[in-house]
């Protein structure tokens, strides 16, 4: 049937991400439309009066069309006969279905759906979801249904709309664009309708100074913006936030072999200043510690990357208490490592750093966001980042946080928290917002 794709082999690793995702990965893929013809229809169950005891309400998304169940008790005989009331009708409801909300709450089983249209409808314990006898029912037993990965560090200006697709296939129904050509923020509209390809956010051109990572690897092209100077910087954040872009990509440092002239304080603090009084927050690429410490300092919002030595507690202190993310990408790292041929070195010596850096984080109460660079090295893989997600799992990060992360933690780093939060409330295309795994 059109409104639900099936594909992509799950990996292995799924199955560490919690016992109850295990076997064949299928994704929502296309939104439900509304009128479609009906699969099996079953019989709604009843409502047993303890069917929502137990759950924590704050999963719960409330229906916007509150279900109802027919009066239970026969009317008197000789009063005028009142027509029970009808059941609501949706154009999808699935049940026995996992749901993990994404905010790191347990996984709640046995649950139901409704849809709407290409909107969910109504979240409730299966038993307690009350629909019409011609509802359209698919049974999702032994699945798993969690919100859409958002990559919050990718690069999209090479692929194709159909090699897009594969990350919605794959469950990541948002990512963030971080350096390309300013075209792409034509081309984000364009595709902003078509549900079967990721929402884009994107940055445009990487803000550096002339001479700036990344132009000493890549060149001067259009993927890259530099400035001179404060009042530059300024005219230039300025001119990108009236480009449409969602967010500020500046450069700090290059790699960790090497130094480039780099961005002064003084403009990292205009480029977050002018950033803010737009609405749109500044990612920083960062590779060392004292990169990111002047970053944080002057008003990130979140780190592209994190440090490839040890980052200070102090400074994991200072970055949870101004709120600033994290985007690990430590694949990226592998992908590079790999490219340059010293891996095994790297394994040795730099990813545990890179595990470690990324245990205190989360301890600490950081804001981690799931990312792993595609595009910025060969090897980077189209689709779900398990090659990341790998990582931060042998770093010790639980996989319900990892969960909260690639969601809750990326929708914030991302700008677009307020927004999550307003899709629980069930207004969201569904195709952004739910991925069905089992
Ligand atoms: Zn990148």
């Amino acid at each position: 049937m059109r409104r639900m794709g099936y594909g992509m082999r799950s990996s292995l690793l799924w199955m560490k991400l919690s016992p109850l995702l295990i076997g064949v990965v299928f994704l929502l893929t296309g939104c439900a439309p509304p009128g479609q013809p009906p699969q099996a229809a079953v019989a709604p169950t009843s409502v047993p009066a303890t069917a929502t005891a137990g759950l924590p309400t704050a999963t719960l998304i409330l229906p916007t069309a509150t279900a109802v169940p027919p009066t239970a008790t026969a009317p008197p005989a000789t009063a005028t006969p009142i027509p029970p009331t009808p059941l609501p009708r949706y154009d999808l409801v699935l049940v026995g279905v996992t749901i993990i909300d994404g905010t790191g709450a347990a996984p709640l089983p046995n649950m139901a759906l409704a849809i709407n249209g290409d909107r969910i409808a109504a979240i409730a314990p299966a038993g307690a979801l009350v629909y019409s006898a011609d509802t359209p029912v698919r049974d999702l037993a032994g699945a798993s249904l969690l919100p859409g990965f958002i990559n919050a560090h990718a690069h999209t200006h090479q692929l194709s709309d159909a090699e897009l697709r594969r990350w919605v296939q794959a469950g990541v129904t948002t990512v963030r664009d971080l350096s390309a050509p300013l075209d792409i923020v034509a081309r984000r509209d364009a595709l902003a309708a078509d549900f079967s390809v990721p929402r884009l956010l994107v940055s445009g051109p990487m803000v550096t100074v002339p001479g700036g990572h990344p132009i000493p690897i890549y060149g001067l092209n259009e993927r890259v913006l530099t400035v001179g100077g404060v009042a530059d910087a300024r005219l230039q954040i300025a001119a990108l936030a009236d480009a449409g872009v969602d967010v500020i990509k500046i450069a700090v440092s290059g790699r960790s072999d090497t130094s480039y002239p780099e961005l002064s304080d003084a403009e990292i603090a205009a480029i977050s200043e002018t950033a803010r009084s737009r609405g749109i927050a500044v990612t920083a690429h960062v590779d060392r510690a004292v990169a990111l410490e002047r970053a944080v300092a002057n008003g990130i919002g979140d780190a592209a990357h994190a440090p490839r030595d040890r980052i200070p507690d102090a400074l994991i202190a200072a970055m949870v208490q101004r709120g600033v993310g994290m985007v690990p990408t430590v694949d990226v790292y592998e992908a590079l490592a790999e490219q340059r041929g010293n891996a095994a070195e790297w394994r040795l010596v730099i990813l545990p750093v890179m595990y470690d850096n990324l245990r205190r984080f989360a301890a600490a109460g950081g804001t981690l966001a799931l990312g792993d660079d595609f595009g910025g090295a060969d090897g980077t893989q189209l689709g779900m980042p398990m090659a990341e997600i790998r990582h931060w799992l042998a770093a010790g990060i639980a996989p319900l946080e990892v969960i909260r992360a690639a969601t809750q933690g990326s929708a914030k780093v991302a700008g677009i928290a307020a927004t999550w939060e307003r899709l629980r409330s069930g207004r969201s295309p569904i195709c952004w917002w739910w991925t069905a795994i089992h």
